[in-house]
């Protein structure tokens, strides 16, 4: 028989938290969902507070773990407070002073995952801009370098990993209880889509986001890697926003397409990643030329060039241009992504071109920093 929510919430009592209370006590508990033997549910943190509330939420999930009726534990930290759920307690307020004063941009405190050397983020300002395409591409053209390279599809809402791998099956469990990542065209791969079908994926909820997030970040054999690429889900809400800052990146890479629309979206996708301190490594204008597949004129049907105006204008690199193209749509769609199945076309030398950029810029350590913000007191 499964544990039941009050003998895990009497189990849970003996976690406590920095400020001396229980984690029932604190008030920071979601709802607990009991399912199948498995129990998932969230602790409510200001983002401030990852780091602080990390050991707790690892305890957390260890005691219920042992329960006994207890198959598994999904525990995350999640910053996207549920109605009615106190808000945590704000870090204490600096004493105020007379004078501005220039305030160093933090960088990464979190944890690394061990043998992944660079983690990097790609992320759209909204749905539908090719950012899924983009992030495989992307990941296969690091791998054609010579690098060891993984990819995290999290965007949990809609993976889309499994289908442009042309990857099926669940992934099978090491012995020290890791998840092994499927591989392919010399890409290791994770996905909520291995492990979940695609409906029950698409009704996750913000707290649970944060933790299947961890999960697939620490809790997956990736081995060694050059690179990690993050497939972030579209959008910058608050679901995106407790992403970026509680996965330790290297930096981001925004795709948008060349619409007004898109750039105003992905100007907002910069201005997330500045918010939360990571560097972005560049644009990329994805669809940005339409090439006609019988004759093979190019139209800037969508007035193609604004994503490097936007680059220029918002002091971010330019990364390249992917043009809008049926190759590249319909090896997607067949799970033969173009840079694996056509390197020497002329896409894949777009994302080749792109891809040394990006490996380039990460082995410089020129990922270009935040300024550092004047806060006036
Ligand atoms: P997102 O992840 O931003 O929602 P996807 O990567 O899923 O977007 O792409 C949306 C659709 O656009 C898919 O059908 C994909 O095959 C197609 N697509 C993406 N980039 C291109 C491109 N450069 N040329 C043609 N089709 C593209």
């Amino acid at each position: 028989m499964s544990a039941t929510r009050d003998e895990i919430l009497r189990a849970l009592e003996a976690v406590t938290l920095p400020d001396g209370k229980t984690l029932p006590a604190s008030g920071r508990l979601t709802d607990i969902v009991v399912k199948d033997g498995k129990a998932i549910f969230a602790i409510v943190i200001d983002p401030s507070e990852v780091n602080a509330l990390e050991g707790a939420r690892a305890s957390a999930e260890a005691i219920v773990k042992r329960l006994p009726g207890v198959t598994g534990a999904l525990v995350g930290l999640t910053a996207d407070r549920p109605q009615g759920a106190p808000k945590p307690a704000a870090p204490a307020p600096t004493p105020l002073r007379s004078g501005p004063k220039i305030e160093a941009p933090a960088t990464s405190k979190l944890a690394g995952v061990p043998g992944v050397k660079h983690i990097i983020a790609v992320a759209s300002g909204k749905g539908g801009v090719g950012k899924s395409t983009t992030s495989c591409n992307l990941a296969l053209g690091l791998a054609a370098l010579g690098l060891k390279v993984g990819i995290l599809d999290a965007d949990i809402y809609g993976p889309s990993q499994p289908k442009l791998f042309g990857l099926r099956g669940k992934p099978t469990v090491t012995a020290d209880r890791k998840l092994q990542p499927l591989e392919r065209y010399g890409v290791k791969v994770m996905s909520i889509g291995f492990l979940v079908d695609e409906e029950t994926a698409m009704i996750w909820r913000g707290p649970m986001v944060m933790s299947a997030l961890t999960q697939m970040l620490r809790e997956v054999a990736w081995g060694d890697l050059d690179v990690m690429v993050v497939d972030m889900p579209p959008g910058t809400g608050d679901a995106q926003l407790t992403m970026a800052q509680q996965t330790p990146l290297a930096g981001a890479v925004v795709v948008s397409t060349p619409q007004d629309l898109a750039l105003l979206d992905a100007r907002r996708g910069v201005a997330m990643f500045r918010k939360v301190n990571v560097p972005v490594l560049g644009i990329i204008e994805n669809m940005a030329n339409f090439c006609c597949p019988n004759c093979g004129h190019v139209s800037p049907i969508f007035g193609h060039g604004g994503a490097r105006a936007e680059a220029e204008k918002t002091g971010v690199p330019f990364l390249g241009e992917i043009p809008l193209h049926m190759d590249i749509r319909a090896t997607s769609d067949e799970g033969r992504p173009v840079v694996a199945t056509a390197p020497e076309g002329p896409h894949s030398r777009a994302y080749l071109a792109i891809a040394r950029k990006v490996w380039e810029t990460l082995e410089s350590g020129s990922a270009a920093k935040p300024a550092p913000k004047i806060v006036i007191e």
